[in-house]
């Protein structure tokens, strides 16, 4: 199976063996794909011979911070002299895993400003036109597959060891909610029966990635689903919303609430769920969908953002009651949609 265009891989193979500083970034917030992927692609071009660095925006969570690589990841926020010098140096700069400069936040002007070689390796929908060299598909199940399917098509499949196999897992089973969404092709699984075979520990990987749960992370999902959780059948939507004070109160700390969105979307007949989180200067907004109702449009049209179909995410500059009010106002809009992607998975 051949994901990308011949010619394009090829174009890629002798651009890229020009190159003697390269460095890989992905989005802000980092979660496991944009995690797995730039590891896994580092050390493939690690042992490739070249010189590379990854550097990520802000930190992630620990469950996140096992994976062969994590020791020598730049995050921006700790580091920033570093960083910029690593952006000024490098000749080729892979975005891995974001489909708009923006999305890494903390150091996007002085990317932009990058006369880099700047390639872009991701599955989100609507990639914008700022990159030189552009590895998109969507219809797949995460940007770790890409690197996956890139890897190969470059003919180094050889070179996929134990420590990349089990970065790139990481992503696929992180980015498909463990084989529960954007997973229906047959090639995901392939890659995963191939990731399998190179020495993946399936089970090991779920324990270490999602049985890591601290107590007060288990009390806030708790608190969440019985105080925080709003359903509104009428409109097949459920909200959970988090203000600075409930933060305080559980010690919240990053990637704690990873993951809480999901659970209201898996209430029998709710097909769009959001989890509203207050940050410092706005409300940071989680959407999750079932079916063809789009989050990804909902986002771009009235929360700043965007993402998948099913999985997006935004912001909302008013304050949470306003932010919780003008949501709710929006759902009677969207209500045959709503409705119809409520029977997702009813019939069979
Ligand atoms: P999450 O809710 O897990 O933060 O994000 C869900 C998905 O939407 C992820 O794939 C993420 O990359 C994407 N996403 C989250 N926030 C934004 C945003 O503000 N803009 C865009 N374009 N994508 C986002
Ligand atoms: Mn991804």
């Amino acid at each position: 199976m051949h994901k990308f265009d011949r010619d394009q891989v090829s174009k890629f193979k002798s651009l890229l063996t020009n190159q003697n500083k390269i460095l890989i970034t992905t989005h802000y917030n980092p979660d496991g794909d944009a995690l797995g992927s730039s590891f896994a692609l580092c050390r493939y071009l690690k042992n490739k011979g070249y010189q590379v660095s990854v550097l990520v925006p802000n930190e992630y969570p620990g469950f996140l911070a096992w994976m062969p690589g994590n020791k020598d990841v730049i995050v921006y926020s700790k580091n920033s002299e570093t960083a910029d010098i690593l952006i000024d140096e490098a000749d080729l700069i892979f975005c891995l895993d974001y489909n708009a400069i923006q999305r890494v936040n903390l150091f996007t002007e002085k990317l932009e400003k990058s006369s880099a070689i700047k390639v872009l390796v991701d599955h989100h929908l609507q990639p914008e036109p700022q990159f030189d060299f552009v590895f998109s598909v969507i219809n797949t199940s995460s940007t770790s597959e890409l690197i996956y399917d890139l890897i190969n098509a470059m003919g180094d499949k050889h070179l996929i060891d134990k420590e990349i196999a089990n970065c790139l897992y990481v992503g696929i089973m992180t980015d498909t909610g463990s084989f529960s969404f954007a997973c229906n092709h047959p090639h995901t699984y392939e890659v995963v029966a191939e990731l399998v075979r190179i020495g993946v520990d399936t089970e090991q990987v779920h324990r270490l990635v999602y049985d890591t749960y601290s107590e007060h992370r288990m009390r806030l999902l708790g608190y969440c689903l019985s105080e925080k959780l709003q359903v509104m059948h009428n409109f097949s939507s459920a909200y959970i919303w988090l203000t600075k004070e409930d933060m305080k109160r559980f010690n919240v700390q990053s990637g704690d609430t990873e993951g809480i969105v999901n659970y209201a979307l898996s209430i029998k007949g709710i097909s769009f769920a959001a989890f509203f989180t207050e940050k410092r200067d706005r409300i940071r907004i989680s959407f999750r969908s079932k079916g063809d109702f789009s989050v990804n449009t909902f986002a771009r049209e009235h929360f700043n953002g965007g993402g998948h179909r099913n999985a997006a995410g935004g912001d909302s500059f008013m304050n949470m009651q306003e932010t919780l009010k003008t949501f709710e106002m929006l759902l009677p809009n969207y209500l045959d949609d709503l409705k119809k992607a409520s029977l997702h998975g009813d019939i069979f």
